[in-house]
């Protein structure tokens, strides 16, 4: 049971831990125990091991008369930094905390936290992102479920299709994932499912009925939402799993919303990471939040408006009525200076009422979160004054900021203005809330009044001067007297310690103030303790009011935010079209906050005879940054914002499908070329007439003819979707299609070389018609520095490269002649021609 060595019976300390870690890794496999022991967590046997290894701690043995066995600790005060870094780590953690004071027998523990990465709720494990747990079912399909205990979020959806599926997981991102026996059973599902989602598997109960018991406990109903049975157990998995985890109250849950994926654009994984939606890919910066979409719009004030824009972003709308009410309530905010800049200072003060919200709904908040509650709930009669007269959207959330007076009043009249951390210590409830408390404290305050007085009054019995009265922890109040005046102490006197120079004493009144203190103070701290909780309770009560303002305030922060951004940036309100793409003077959001004012603004045209752009150009002269300046004013307009542009019309867009750029899977062990063409195969699958396709380079990770054939393949192939495609590439030969192709248009970006430099060559980021004339790669490799010698060198072989490209241009059309049509005249003249080339002279 115990990695050990000896023959003896556990002694009974290791058998209560081993007792202990049983149980939690019945329903959590491989949990590390922490055990206290005093001021330590202690794990021991194979666990100490491990945790030495996880946490870098040293082994140590634990041994008594006939058995030992490795240890290995880390300082109680010092846990929640570890804890962190393991459930960074994916490893899940229970915590055992002694329930009684250390005496002689074996100290009573018990286990009070249990964590791992998708249940953490604890504000100082978590951060400001959200962090789901997800259930995976199936039947008729896949069924989703994902919850957020930090905040109480709770939602299903069903999946046609796995790819939908993984669409939808992969925009979550959950913390980790509970998969039914039927998808964990299968080898092949696995391993795929563990090669696109690196995330903790856990193992939940998908039993039916025990499913519809812990829905049941949890929502009162089994909503009619939930209509199918992988519904139900992926509802009621998440729900079990997580109520484990939680000591067995899931108060924080109150509402499921069942919501359809198809109504949202699909983006998943791949688009999210090279549209750089959630962090920077380019090098430098890849991986941070500067650089991103989410990191040029991160004007939101509160911690749930962070949430709130990055949960928009992952879901954007395909609904023309919704996005038009958010659009409306962002242009009322940037129409209204002042109505914009009174709401962000007050959302500036908020704190997280969303998490608070939580907490106070699992009766888990401490004094200082109940009192940062109070304050936050205090700005919002101001918030929703501001939308006072505001119709629509901005209207309906200013109701909803309402109607919690009561439980600001309540907080204010039962605590103090900065109580302490925790309850039970004392200095926590207002003077004047609770009678008996205060009869208390003032009793015990008569009392200390007396010792106070004291000082003096025993000076004056005893004639000692310097007599004090004085306190430690281990006598508690006595009396001191110097050496020199031993000879006057009061008969009353009893003495309890000698010093060198002094000595100390007590009387049997001041022991009995003493106690009475001690008594009443005690008690007064119990009593305290008390009322907090009832308040706590009280508060409970007012849980789903207390949600339903802070997702108002959420969501105003958002809005407010978008509409900082459209009034400082100029962008502008998109109009919705079924099928149209104009965009005029359209820009980068996050390129152009960096180049500043030499960013080129971009036009760009798109609709049923206009729907494939082949986007030709040097290395560097813009095409990936226009191609995602379309995709990122599509994404802004389907959450509702403004977007940078003069003018812009959009359609709405069921999803986007994005090929960008080489990304070696080198984890899962893929070349480059095999990431790209399985990108490609799930675009080619799953583009419809409704999606907007960007593709970059695609073909270059293998030789230029199989790149060149498999490229205009593939395009040909998405043209017959009918999807909108703008293709950015170095094959010219695809250029040739405009014409072949119905609605295949060329688009080249402008550069030139510069006639006073050797080579010299100079970028507009212009995007103009026509197919590019040159792809200047040589003069572009020049400008990266590449040695003189190395460039010149290219361009010779350029030159031969070219000759013989002239001879497959020859020969092409030698074979197209139709030689009974041919005149002599003609022949000669076609000769001359071929001469020509052929001699270089043009
Ligand atoms: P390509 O895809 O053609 O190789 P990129 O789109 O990656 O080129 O652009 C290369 C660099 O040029 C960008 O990093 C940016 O700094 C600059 N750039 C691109 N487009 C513009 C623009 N419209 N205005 C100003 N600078 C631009």
């Amino acid at each position: 049971k115990l990695k050990g060595t000896g023959r003896g019976p556990l002694p009974p300390m290791l058998e209560q831990y081993v007792s202990m870690r049983d149980a939690v890794q019945e329903t959590y496999p491989d949990t590390l125990l922490l055990f206290q022991c005093g001021d330590f967590y202690e794990t021991f046997g194979e666990d100490a091991e491990r945790a030495a290894r996880l946490m870098g701690l040293t082994l140590t043995h634990k041994s008594s008369r006939d058995f030992s066995t490795p240890m290995a600790g880390l300082p109680v005060r010092a846990a929640d930094a570890h804890i962190e870094r393991l459930l960074a780590m994916g490893v899940r953690v229970a915590v055992a905390d002694q329930m009684e004071e250390p005496g002689s027998g074996l100290v009573d523990r018990k286990v009070t936290q249990l964590l791992t990465p998708g249940t953490v709720t604890d504000e100082r494990l978590l951060s400001a992102d959200e962090n789901f747990l997800a259930a995976v079912a199936t039947g008729n399909g896949y069924a989703l479920a994902l919850l957020d205990l930090s905040t109480g979020e709770f939602r299903c959806a069903s999946f046609g299709t796995r790819a939908a599926l993984y669409d939808d997981l992969s925009r979550w991102r959950a913390r980790e994932v509970l998969l039914a026996p039927e998808l964990s059973g299968n080898a092949a599902l696995l391993a795929d499912f563990q090669s696109r989602f690196p995330v903790m598997l856990s193992q939940g109960s998908f039993d039916v009925s025990a499913a519809r018991t812990e829905v049941i406990a949890a929502l009162g109903e089994v909503p009619a939402s939930v209509g199918t049975d992988a519904l139900l157990r992926a509802c009621g998995a998440v729900l079990g799993y997580a109520r484990g985890t939680q000591q067995g109250r899931l108060e924080m849950v109150r509402r499921l919303s069942r919501y359809e994926p198809g109504a949202q654009l699909r983006l998943n994984d791949w688009a999210l990471r090279a549209l750089e939606v959630f962090a920077a890919q380019h090098p430098g910066v890849a991986g941070q939040p500067d650089g991103s979409l989410i990191g040029t719009l991160s004007e939101t004030r509160s911690a749930g408006g962070r949430r709130r824009l990055r949960a928009w972003l992952r879901s954007p709308l395909r609904d023309a009525v919704s996005i038009a009410a958010r659009q409306e309530a962002v242009a009322a905010l940037v129409g209204a200076p002042d109505l914009r800049h009174g709401v962000r200072a007050l959302l500036y003060r908020a704190h997280d009422l969303e998490r608070l919200s939580a907490r106070v709904a699992t009766r888990r908040a401490g004094p200082r979160e109940v009192a940062a509650l109070a304050r936050t709930l205090d700005l919002l009669p101001d918030a929703a004054g501001l939308l006072d007269g505001q119709d629509g959207l901005l209207g309906a959330l200013r109701g909803r900021l309402g109607g919690l007076p009561d439980v600001v009043a309540l907080i204010r009249a039962a605590l103090v203005d900065d109580p302490p951390i925790r309850s039970g210590e004392g200095g926590l409830i207002r003077e004047g809330f609770h009678a008996q408390l205060d009869a208390m404290r003032g009793e015990a305050l008569t009392h200390r009044e007396w010792i106070a007085a004291l000082e003096v009054s025993e000076r004056v019995r005893s004639g000692i001067p310097n007599l004090k009265v004085g306190f430690n922890s281990v006598f508690g109040y006595y009396l001191e007297v110097s050496s020199s005046h031993l000879a006057k102490v009061p008969a009353d006197y009893r003495q309890v310690a000698t010093l060198k120079d002094r000595a100390r004493f007590t009387r049997p009144d001041l022991r009995e103030h003493e106690r009475e203190i001690a008594r009443l103070e005690g008690a007064a701290d119990r009593l305290e303790a008390e009322v907090f909780t009832q308040l706590r309770e009280s508060l409970s009560g007012h849980a789903e009011a207390l949600s339903e303002a802070a997702g108002a305030v959420s969501e105003l922060d958002v809005l407010a935010a978008l509409a900082e951004i459209a009034a400082e940036r100029g962008w502008v309100r998109p109009v919705t079209t079924d099928g149209e793409v104009r965009l005029v003077q359209a820009r980068h959001p996050v390129v152009e906050r960096s180049v500043g004012e030499r960013f080129v603004p971009n036009d760009a045209h798109l609709n049923a005879n206009r729907r494939t752009l082949i986007i030709t150009g040097p290395n560097m002269a813009g095409k990936s940054t226009y191609l995602r300046t379309v995709a990122l004013c599509a994404l802004l307009h389907q959450i509702g914002s403004f977007v940078p542009a003069d003018t812009a019309e959009l359609p709405l867009f069921d999803a986007v499908h994005t090929r960008i750029g080489a990304s070696d899977d080198l984890a899962g062990g893929r070349s480059t070329f095999m990431v790209e063409m399985s990108e490609l195969a799930d675009i080619l699958h799953g583009a419809g007439a409704r999606s907007l396709v960007i593709l970059d380079e695609v073909g270059r990770g293998t030789s230029s003819l199989d790149g060149q054939a498999i490229a205009q393949a593939a395009l040909e192939g998405l043209h017959a979707t009918g999807a909108y495609t703008l293709f950015a590439t170095h094959y010219f030969e695809l250029t040739r299609l405009e014409g072949t192709v119905p609605g295949l248009v060329n688009l080249h970006v402008a550069a030139q070389e510069d006639p006073q430099v050797a080579g010299g060559l100079t970028f507009y980021h212009q995007v103009m018609p026509g197919a590019a004339q040159q792809s200047y790669g040589v003069e572009v490799a020049r400008l990266a520095g590449l040695p003189q010698g190395v460039t010149a060198r290219a361009a010779q072989l350029l030159a031969g490269l070219n000759a013989r490209g002239d001879d497959t241009a020859l020969r092409r059309e030698l074979a197209s002649l139709d030689l009974t049509r041919l005149t002599p005249m003609g022949a000669l003249e076609l000769l001359q021609t071929w001469q020509r080339l052929a001699r270089g002279e043009s």
